[in-house]
């Protein structure tokens, strides 16, 4: 298999001059400066405008609003424009742009944009989660214009996590595809497998272990596909293929209720037959099972992107 390029949310352009939120200054200047472009995210969503050139982020300049909101600097661009994420707590009315969840819009818009909402989106997740220190449990006040939490108590300093995990096309000597259902996820649901690192851990043992652990199937030949942030809540998924050993089954059934091998001929008429419900074109799931069955799939249309690869 080739590697997977532009994935969804992987491909952001915004200079993130990540030495500027060094200056305190930063964000009381910027809130003051009708030229800073603001993105405010309200419960996962953002506000989305659509129109003939596609979908983009609706920006506008600060307000009194968000000088007491949670603020963070995500970059400037090349003309030297700075973009301000801001948390809201409260959509405004309807009018100005529909308010759109990440999932919904991140295939839909620009790679800056698309990068600029995962990386508001994984920030926001963790401030929301990390607000008392973990050391002595007093709270916790973002800084650094939004890219640390100091503890009020001691001082310490806590950085945004990103949670590396594996994801794996596994295939068999016949070229199937493992599929495979978590328990959470609602019947005919199925993807391929996927688990976090553990400490200590490279990448390429976690997906070892977690094919091991979850379908009791050793696997060889593991390979590097791509990578994309997945900031729900903040993971780095990281793509791989592998190849299967063997192809008896033995699940974990706390992480896995069904598990099959499955043939490009098997998925189509599963699609087909609306059996399978596949992952969000956003996902990178989604691109590796694509790139594996050698086209697009598109279960709504049914039409010519069902056709199996010659
Ligand atoms: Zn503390």
């Amino acid at each position: 298999m080739e590697t997977l390029h532009d994935l969804s949310l992987a491909g952001g352009t915004l200079d993130r001059a990540g030495l500027r939120r060094r200056d305190p200054d930063l964000l009381p200047v910027l809130l003051k400066d009708p030229l800073t472009r603001i993105v405010e995210l309200v419960g996962g969503r953002a506000q989305v405008t659509e129109s003939d050139r596609g979908c983009a982020l609706f920006l506008r300049s600060p307000g009194d609003q968000d000088t007491n909101r949670l603020g963070v600097f995500l970059g400037q661009d090349g003309h030297g424009t700075a973009y301000l994420g801001v948390v809201g707590d409260a959509q405004e009315p309807a009018g100005v742009a529909p308010w759109r969840t990440l999932r919904e819009v991140g295939v839909l818009l620009s790679d800056m944009d698309a990068g600029m909402f995962a990386t508001l989106q994984g920030l926001a997740n963790w401030h929301a989660s990390h607000t008392h220190c973990p050391l002595c449990g007093a709270t916790t006040e973002s800084d650094q214009a939004g890219w640390i939490r100091r503890c009020a108590q001691d001082g310490t300093e806590h950085y945004p996590r990103t949670d590396p995990a594996v994801i794996m096309a596994v295939t068999d000597a016949a070229d199937r595809l493992l599929l495979a259902r978590s328990p959470h996820w609602p019947e005919g649901r199925l993807s391929v497998l996927a688990g976090f690192v553990e400490p200590g851990e490279s990448l390429e043992a976690a997906v070892a272990r977690e094919v091991l652990e979850e379908v009791g199937v050793v696997v060889e030949q593991v390979r590097y596909l791509g990578n994309q942030p997945w900031p729900f809540p903040s993971s780095l998924m990281v793509g791989f293929t592998g190849r299967a050993v063997d192809t008896t089954l033995h699940l974990d059934q706390k992480e896995i209720v069904e598990a099959m091998w499955v043939s490009r001929q098997e998925l189509r008429e599963m699609v087909l037959a609306g059996r399978f419900g596949i992952s969000p074109t956003v996902s990178i799931a989604r691109r590796m099972i694509e790139l594996w069955y050698g086209g697009p799939i598109d279960p709504g249309a049914g039409g010519p992107d069902l056709l199996l690869p010659a």
